[in-house]
């Protein structure tokens, strides 16, 4: 088997590199040529820790595997360790046997941001000149990089409920040329691309804040209760996201189904306009709205990526095992 640490993940992946897997797996879930297990997500009454598996088979494009880890509050303070780790774990699907163990921290933030982008470029107006950003935490940093990439950005926007946070994203908007303006969440009308990241338990972005024509990436909701923008703002948007099950069952979906705004029906999986199956935005006054719930494949996906890079470039570690 090889196994890639996560420290040797940076020089291997691109940001360019883990768009093409996720677009390709979004796809590939659509055909029904690829599907996720359930997820297994345990509070292990251990330092507060929550542990579980994401899982899944690619068909076509040949992975099979999980993805092992979770969040350890005290990390940081007690080890200086970060919260978030997670492994990826993949397996030859013609023998079962182990094929590769890869570091999934880096990668779960490439894949993440991967799958807001791969939105934005399927669902947001071409024209789109201001880019809104809703939290400027740890995923913040690498959805914006990643998106200032999909259109000809001139301006963004950013509100988050820390504000002391918001020199983390003026930062990156800087690196990439594009002025930055703290504004209120009233401010947020003038976005054409909105994302939220935040670990939200209730809404921040009420429909009225959002302009028509506007595209949102709702990242941030990935468990039951939590929630990022009010369940009304689905009801007036066309709503895609990367699994449907998952969006209204622990996705930002969860909300405007369980109040009867939508039904599950409403809610299309974006790999349908990845490919052409279903229009998306018809108008340049639709409201889309990608609710990114993150799914093992899409883990699974950038891992492959990797080990093959790994492989190709002579840096993989391999293991007779
Ligand atoms: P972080 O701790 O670095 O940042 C948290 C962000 O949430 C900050 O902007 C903070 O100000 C904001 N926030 C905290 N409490 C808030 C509140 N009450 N109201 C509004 N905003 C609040 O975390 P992170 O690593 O950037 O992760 C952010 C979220 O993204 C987490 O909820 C995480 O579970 C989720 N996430 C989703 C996926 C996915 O695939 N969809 C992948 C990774 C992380």
């Amino acid at each position: 088997m090889y196994i890639v640490p996560e420290a040797m993940i940076a020089d291997l992946v691109s940001r360019e590199a883990s768009f093409e897997a996720v677009e390709q797996v979004f796809a590939a879930m659509a055909a029904k040529d690829a599907y996720n297990f359930p997820v297994v997500r345990e509070a292990i009454d251990h330092e507060d820790a929550l542990y579980g598996f994401k899982g899944g088979f690619d068909r076509v494009g040949g992975s099979l595997g999980l993805k092992a880890g979770g969040y350890w509050p005290h990390n940081l303070e007690k080890r200086g360790l970060i919260n978030h780790q997670s492994t990826v774990f993949l397996f030859d699907p013609d023998t079962g046997k182990v094929r590769a163990m890869v570091g999934g921290n880096l990668l779960t933030a490439l894949r993440t941001a991967a799958a807001s982008s791969v939105s934005i470029k399927h669902l947001a107006r071409a024209d789109a000149k201001v880019m809104g950003m809703i939290g400027a935490g740890h995923q913040a940093t690498f959805q914006l990089r990643a998106a200032l990439e999909q259109r000809s950005f001139e301006k963004v926007v950013g509100w988050n409920y820390h504000p002391e946070m918001l020199p983390n994203i003026e930062k990156v908007a800087n690196e990439a040329g594009v002025p930055f303006e703290a504004v209120d969440l009233p401010g947020m009308a003038d976005a054409d691309v909105i994302i939220s990241i935040t670990s939200a338990f209730a809404p921040s972005l009420m429909a009225d804040h959002v302009s028509p024509g506007t595209h949102l990436a709702c990242m941030g909701t990935d468990t039951k209760g939590k929630q990022e923008v009010e369940a009304a703002l689905l009801a007036r948007a066309k709503v895609f996201t990367d699994e449907v099950a998952q969006s209204i069952s622990i996705g930002e979906a969860q909300h405007a189904v369980a109040a009867g705004l939508i039904a599950e029906s409403d809610v299309t999986e974006i790999g349908a306009v990845i490919n052409g199956t279903h229009p998306g935005r018809t108008s340049d006054e639709d409201i889309t709205l990608f609710d990114g719930t993150g799914v093992g494949l899409q883990d699974l996906a950038v891992a492959s990526k990797v080990v093959d890079l790994a492989i190709e470039r002579g840096v993989a570690i391999e293991v007779d095992f």
